[in-house]
């Protein structure tokens, strides 16, 4: 392993060994500047080859309609759980959210500070293991838009469908889950996510935002958090995090290389895959989430005897396997298997798991 270790981090996460490679070559000296790409203008030519580059590299992977604007901001997702209502708000006075669990709950606390919430569909009654169908949700009729998180990084949950939300804008908080396959762009009227799981490191927030919904801002919006303030200013309306987008930039160039979202939804389903498997042919080890609607990029499970947990750490930690703890709201453990994470890594986890229950269990 030359000294790095099987790291199954939520965020921030496991980034491509040939980025960090490539980041490393590039560090002294970026393009022969003789200095190093954090250290010279946004408002330079080496910097805005790179703004250009990556957003152009993103949208071919996301396949980002020429109506949709792509920003490259700070102040993480957390961010934008007030800049959405800030700016998508207009005349309305209330938005409709969806409540999977920890960070949907989240978003919804940041919203009221802004606007009434209507929780149209709840999983809390069920633990949030599952989520009620769609024909159950109450849409409401004049919400400034639907919001909703389609992977639950804590809880392991992510939704098997995108919500048809009609003619209100939908919102997606895709943190944990962007770039984990293909998806349709043109459903959603935003999409955002803090760049920490499969983007790139933290301190970025990429805002996918269609045309039409720049001008909705509330006077009171911050300009930082502005939309149509940053998409007039190609996001740099205040300093970006210039190294945070190289890198970020360096991620969607080794994205296409792997063989583009296609490949890499392959690859998450054949990763997980076998992780649950192992865990529910296991009778040792447990994930409570509906089958349906587990998440690919981060399973939490739980050991038969809850005394084992810390053995269970301890262990794993002494072979090299890395944050595999479970957030403290849910306890025991949860593997992330963000894209970066090579599939060896699983297969790795899985024969010390079943090492492990050999000897535990
Ligand atoms: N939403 C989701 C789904 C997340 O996983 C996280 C971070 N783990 C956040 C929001 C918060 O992100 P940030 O720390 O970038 O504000």
């Amino acid at each position: 392993m030359e000294g790095r270790t099987y790291n199954f981090s939520a965020g921030p996460a496991p980034m491509p060994r040939s980025v960090l490679e490539r980041a490393r070559d590039e560090l002294l000296d970026y393009n022969h500047e003789g200095a190093s790409i954090m250290e010279v203008s946004h408002r330079g030519k080496s910097f805005l080859e790179v703004a250009e580059q990556s957003e152009q590299n993103l949208r071919d992977l996301l396949k980002i309609p020429a109506n949709y604007k792509v920003l490259f901001l700070q102040g993480g997702a957390r961010g934008q759980f007030a800049g959405i209502p800030l700016n998508l708000k207009g005349k309305k006075g209330s938005a409709d959210y969806v409540n999977s669990g920890h960070w949907a709950q989240s978003a919804i606390k940041e919203a009221l500070r802004y606007l009434d919430v209507n929780v149209i569909a709840d999983g809390k009654g069920a633990s949030f293991h599952t989520m009620p169908e769609e024909s159950e949700w109450r849409f409401s009729s004049d919400a400034a838009y639907v919001h909703y998180t389609p992977n639950e990084t804590i809880g392991g949950l992510e939704f098997p469908f995108i919500p048809d939300s009609g003619d209100v804008p939908l919102v997606a908080d895709m943190s944990s889950n962007i770039l984990s396959g293909p998806i349709d762009v043109s459903r959603f009227g935003l999409i955002y996510a803090g760049a920490q799981k499969n983007i790139g490191p933290a301190g970025l927030t990429v805002v996918i935002v269609r045309d039409d919904l720049l001008d909705r801002g509330h006077s009171n919006c911050p300009a930082v958090l502005d939309y149509r303030v940053q998409a007039d200013k190609d996001s740099m309306y205040n300093t970006p995090p210039t190294f945070a987008w190289y890198l970020a930039g360096l991620v969607f160039e080794w994205l296409k290389e792997q063989g583009g979202l296609e490949a890499m939804d392959q690859l998450n389903d054949r990763k997980a895959g076998k992780l649950y498997r192992v865990i529910d042919e296991s009778g040792f080890y447990h994930n409570k989430v509906d089958t349906r609607w587990r998440s690919r990029m981060n399973v939490p499970f739980t050991l038969a005897a809850p005394e084992l947990d810390k053995v269970f750490l301890a262990e794993s930690e002494k072979n090299g396997f890395l944050y595999l703890k479970g957030h403290k709201s849910v306890g025991g453990m949860r593997a992330s298997l963000y894209n970066a994470v090579p599939e060896e890594h699983v297969d790795a986890l899985i024969a010390f798991m079943k090492e492990f229950e050999r000897k535990y269990g």
